[in-house]
């Protein structure tokens, strides 16, 4: 109980955002009510996901003092106006807080509501004990899928996931994931080859070629010894890949990218470099080559059911590192430098 007789909870508080901000584990922050329409959750792990480093350094826009959105825990109280029956539910806690699903974007998909809200970036998100979220917007989680595999799912898998519908792919067609082996690469791996669909994975480093050819790559690429571009070639008749995703947040691996696909070829961006870093291609190249450019985060809430379907059935299961909360400042550490393979789950004290 805190001093005013509010309950409080442990939460892992940012001050401001900055290069190489730290985040106070405090244990004075109010548990919210939940009001009309929402629901209160309980959590027990949550994702650590790389945009969150973005965020916290000031790198990408935070308007709220606590970060993370791949939270997974069970509904402890309703609000007015939400089903008794939600209550002791499992469920997810996603980016995508809410959207208005009244507005033209929302009509065709919501993942780009304008009027949206963000766990993390303008809503307190999943570092901490308890927070509410409408009910109509959070996950129901499968009983079969344990919490820690399931929060990785709710944005690095649903993104990917999101990513490979984009790209619009036929069975057999190629496929090239720079980055393949990182947190959101390997999960791209798994369900594009679950798909049908033949992976160039490219990445470095033997640990990560055995780990993408086990989760199903066709064949894997060091980008530090091997001649992506004209492997890549060689592998695909000359033409080049039907489709790259790069889920690298590296500027070498954008500019590379165009050099991958193949003329009518689809490029997804999907990881973030710098935000002052233009894809370097002429509207020129653009149009004698038929390229197709689409981003994309997140995905829709059939996505998400789609993918933890898959999940359910054992076709994509994360690899994660489990860390204890009061690690999470040098969790972040390591996250910034790129140093921890697949996905952090941090275990929420309970
Ligand atoms: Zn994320
Ligand atoms: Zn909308």
């Amino acid at each position: 109980m805190g001093s005013a007789g509010v309950e409080t909870q442990i939460a892992a508080w940012l001050e401001a955002p900055k290069p190489g901000a730290r985040l106070v584990i405090r244990k004075d922050i109010e548990i919210p009510t939940p009001s009309d329409g929402e629901v209160l959750v309980k959590l027990e792990y949550t994702g650590f996901c790389h945009s969150d480093v973005h965020s916290i350094y000031g790198e990408t826009p935070m308007d709220t003092d606590i970060a993370g959105h791949e939270g997974v825990g069970r509904v402890i109280k309703v609000g007015p106006k939400v089903l008794e029956t939600m209550l002791n539910e499992r469920v997810g806690i996603r980016w995508q807080y809410s959207t208005c699903g009244s507005c033209e974007i929302c009509a065709v998909n919501p993942t780009v509501c304008p009027n949206q809200h963000n766990s993390g970036r303008d809503v307190r998100g999943t570092f901490q004990q308890y927070l509410v979220a409408p009910a109509k917007q959070v996950t129901r989680i499968p009983t079969q899928l344990k919490s820690e595999i399931v929060a990785p799912l709710l944005c690095a898998g649903l993104t990917l996931y999101s990513a490979i519908a984009k790209a619009q792919l036929n069975p057999g067609d190629w496929l090239v994931i720079p980055g393949a082996g990182g947190g959101l690469g390997h999960l791209g791996v798994q369900i594009a080859s679950k798909r049908g669909y033949k992976v160039i994975a490219i990445d470095t480093g033997e640990a990560k070629r055995e780990m993408c050819l086990k989760l199903g790559a066709t064949t894997f690429l060091d980008f530090k010894s091997d001649k992506v571009e004209e492997e890549v070639k060689r592998l695909t008749n000359g033409f080049g890949v039907h489709a790259c995703i790069v889920t690298a947040g590296s500027e070498a691996a954008y500019a590379e990218s165009f050099k991958l696909v193949r003329n009518l070829g689809t490029l997804v961006c999907v990881g973030l470099p710098r935000l002052d870093f233009d894809l370097p291609i002429s509207p020129f190249m653009m149009v004698v080559r038929g390229l197709h450019v689409v981003g994309s985060s997140v995905g829709t809430d059939k996505e998400m059911e789609e993918l933890l379907d898959m999940a359910v059935k054992g076709d994509v299961v994360p690899q994660i590192a489990v860390f204890d909360f009061e690690e999470i400042n040098n969790v972040m550490e390591k996250l910034a430098r790129y140093e921890i393979g697949g996905r952090v789950v941090l275990k929420i004290p309970q």
